[in-house]
């Protein structure tokens, strides 16, 4: 870690209900403007881990027992989650969870819920840009849309809150392949459109590390490698355990 890393997580131990250890001791660091990967199997804590940055841990009786988030070298393990938004950390839950009674474009607006008034008219027009189906669909309910669709929608209603940190949770969860792909050029022109550092859990690791520039893979509450996205993919073991190349 630098200087320059704009979130630093260190050595944080999270535990569910009073009694449940799932973060053992985890660090991790996201270097300014850049797209890092948190890669592992199922259960291996990464969403666990995207909540006690944003707070959300809370919701769920979970608790940061020991070791810190910092955020531009700020400590906020401790912030309840609407301090942690208006500081520029934005969450996109795993599963697209989109409010399916209202439009397109209400719950776009809903992501702008700490910015002036005066931004979203040109918020609105950016995120249409990136997504031109979601201009498209506009005035339909949420609800209605596909599975890649509300993927948009919950992504488009990140930028709307113009994040400095930007945790995505599966983007690519249930989509064809046809999709992930698009999904993950948007991301990739969100970064070095808006500046936008990203944090990104993914289960599908090749698409993950191919627009990353440097990735963590958990196992059991802890990290076990990292390096360079473009090693990571040339490794032995990543492509035997994680590619399905073995
Ligand atoms: P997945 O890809 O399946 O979501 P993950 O790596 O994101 O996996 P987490 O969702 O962080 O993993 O879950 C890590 C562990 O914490 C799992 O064993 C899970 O059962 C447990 N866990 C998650 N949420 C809770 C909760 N609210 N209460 C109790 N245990 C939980």
């Amino acid at each position: 870690g630098t200087v320059n890393d704009i979130l630093k997580v260190e050595n944080l131990e999270v535990v569910y209900n009073d009694v449940v250890l799932v973060l053992k001791g985890l660090s991790l660091a996201c270097p300014r403007g850049e797209i890092t990967a948190l890669l592992g199997a199922n259960g291996a804590g990464k969403s666990t881990t995207l909540k006690a940055i944003s707070g959300l841990l809370e919701c769920e009786d979970g608790e940061v027992t020991d070791g810190s988030v910092l955020y531009q070298g700020e400590p906020i393990q401790h912030l309840i989650p609407e301090k942690i938004v208006r500081k520029g950390i934005f969450q996109v839950m795993e599963g697209r969870r989109i409010f399916e009674d209202l439009t397109v474009e209400e719950n776009l607006r809903c992501g702008a819920f700490t910015r002036p008034r005066s931004e979203i008219a040109g918020g609105l027009e950016k995120v249409y840009d990136y997504f031109p189906r979601l201009r498209e669909r506009r005035k339909q309910l949420a609800g209605y849309m596909s599975g890649g669709e509300q993927q948009m929608c919950a992504i488009g209603r990140a930028i709307m809150a113009r994040p400095q940190l930007l945790l995505l949770d599966e983007p690519s969860l249930g989509l064809a392949p046809l999709l992930v792909e698009e999904i993950f050029e948007i991301i990739k022109k969100i970064n070095s459109a808006e500046g936008v550092t990203v944090l990104l859990v993914e289960q599908n690791a090749r698409a993950a590390l191919s627009v990353a520039g440097q990735a963590y893979i958990m196992e059991n509450g802890r990290v076990v490698m990292e390096g360079k996205a473009a090693d990571l993919l040339h490794n032995p073991d990543v492509q035997e355990f994680y590619l399905g190349m073995g």
